[in-house]
């Protein structure tokens, strides 16, 4: 085991942490349990490679506070956790199967602290192989049983975000303006269809060039090298891909003036919501407008059975995300600290905490 695991996990905020070394495929498993205040913990599985287990388990610890804050700020009830599989290779066919049913196993072992689905590496047919173990999937189609995507639903809640942000930040909506998509994967690939209806001008980048230019033929964009993303001009940047695009080193070069994506963990760090404030570029906090896949499933957890209702309910995305960034503008703070507050008195109402207690 590595020596960095054991400080991270003393470091961690949250309740617990899970750990299995999968031996066949020298895999490691994280299960990272942040907060049960408002429910059951949910949150979905990613499957990546690290350069080393601890990065796998950091990046676990990362996003289960941020699914913490996602299910508090949509005052939906499940708490946040978030798994991580950070693999030695992509393993495919029966490894990837074998895997999958050990994994499934470790769940229903768990009895019900943990339900999960999707996140960046593992797709609908993988927990198709995973929820023959358990029960503890969620995301099924009410009427045929198959796993339903997360992707069509976050993007439908990224473009409602995106134009309740644009509502705050241009006087007037999208269309016409320049919005540039970065990774046009499950999420990415349906967000620009969306704006192009709306009457946005795309730019793509990805870094399998083929997926941005698939994305870009469809709707008349242009791509955008990898290497000149943060210095294009722009009306909105909408970080779809990986986290942490926006540092210390990418802030000062951006020629934008909103940034609304679906990208989790989107600042490095936590003053660069202070560095895009005093550039004056308005950001929609990641784990607000990137949380329609989440509000689908939630809904369909607690029996909602019509998929174009929960369609509709997208919207909601785009009212958070509206109030939160008025509330910033009225107070003059970055909409960061506006979204923590919001989900600071949700968790403390929970908890049962008062102003004097
Ligand atoms: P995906 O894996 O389907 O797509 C990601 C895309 O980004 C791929 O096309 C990939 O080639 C590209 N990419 C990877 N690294 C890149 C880089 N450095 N520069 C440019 N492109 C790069 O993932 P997704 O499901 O579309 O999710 C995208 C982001 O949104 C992830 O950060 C994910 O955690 C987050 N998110 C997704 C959902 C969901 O419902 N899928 C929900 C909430 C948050």
């Amino acid at each position: 085991m590595s020596a960095r695991l054991s400080p991270l996990i003393e470091s961690f905020d949250g309740l617990a942490v899970i750990s299995r070394y999968d031996q066949p495929t020298d895999t490691w498993i994280f299960i990272c349990l942040h907060d049960d205040s408002l429910g059951r913990m949910t949150g979905g599985t990613r499957m990546q490679r690290y350069p080393e287990p601890a990065d796998g388990l950091l990046d676990g610890m990362r996003l289960a506070r941020g699914m913490t804050h996602k299910w508090a700020a949509l005052g939906m009830e499940f708490g946040g956790a978030k798994a991580v599989m950070a693999l030695s290779h992509t393993p495919v066919g029966e490894e990837r199967r074998g895997l999958l049913r050990r994994y499934g196993r470790l769940l229903e072992s768990l009895g019900g602290i943990f339900a999960t689905g999707e996140d960046m590496g593992t797709t609908p047919e993988d927990f198709q192989i995973i929820a023959e173990e358990t029960r503890y999937v969620h995301g099924f189609d009410p009427e045929t049983q198959e796993k339903l995507d997360p992707g069509p639903f976050t993007a439908r809640g990224v473009f409602a975000g995106m134009k309740a942000a644009a509502a705050e930040t241009f006087s007037d909506g999208l269309a016409g303006k320049r919005v540039l998509v970065q990774g046009t994967g499950h999420v990415g690939s349906h967000l620009v269809k969306l704006l192009h209806a709306q009457g946005a001008h795309l730019l793509v980048s990805d870094i399998d060039n083929a997926s941005a230019e698939r994305a870009a033929a469809g709707v008349g964009g242009s791509v955008v090298s990898l290497q000149s993303v943060y210095e294009t001009e722009c009306d909105i940047y909408s970080p779809c891909a990986v986290g942490a695009t926006l540092n210390a080193d990418t802030i000062p070069l951006l020629r934008c003036r909103l940034i609304a994506g679906s990208a989790n963990n989107q600042l490095a760090k936590p003053e660069d919501a202070g560095r895009l404030h005093e550039r004056g570029i308005a950001y929609a906090p990641d784990y607000i407008i990137n949380a329609g896949g989440a509000l689908a499933f939630g809904l369909l957890t607690q029996g909602e059975t019509d998929l174009g209702a929960i369609m509709k309910r997208m919207s909601d995305v785009g009212t958070t995300v509206g109030e939160v960034l008025r509330e910033a503008g009225q107070r003059d703070e970055s909409p960061v600290v506006s979204a923590d507050r919001r989900v600071q008195r949700t968790l403390d109402r929970a908890r049962g905490v008062t102003a004097d207690s």
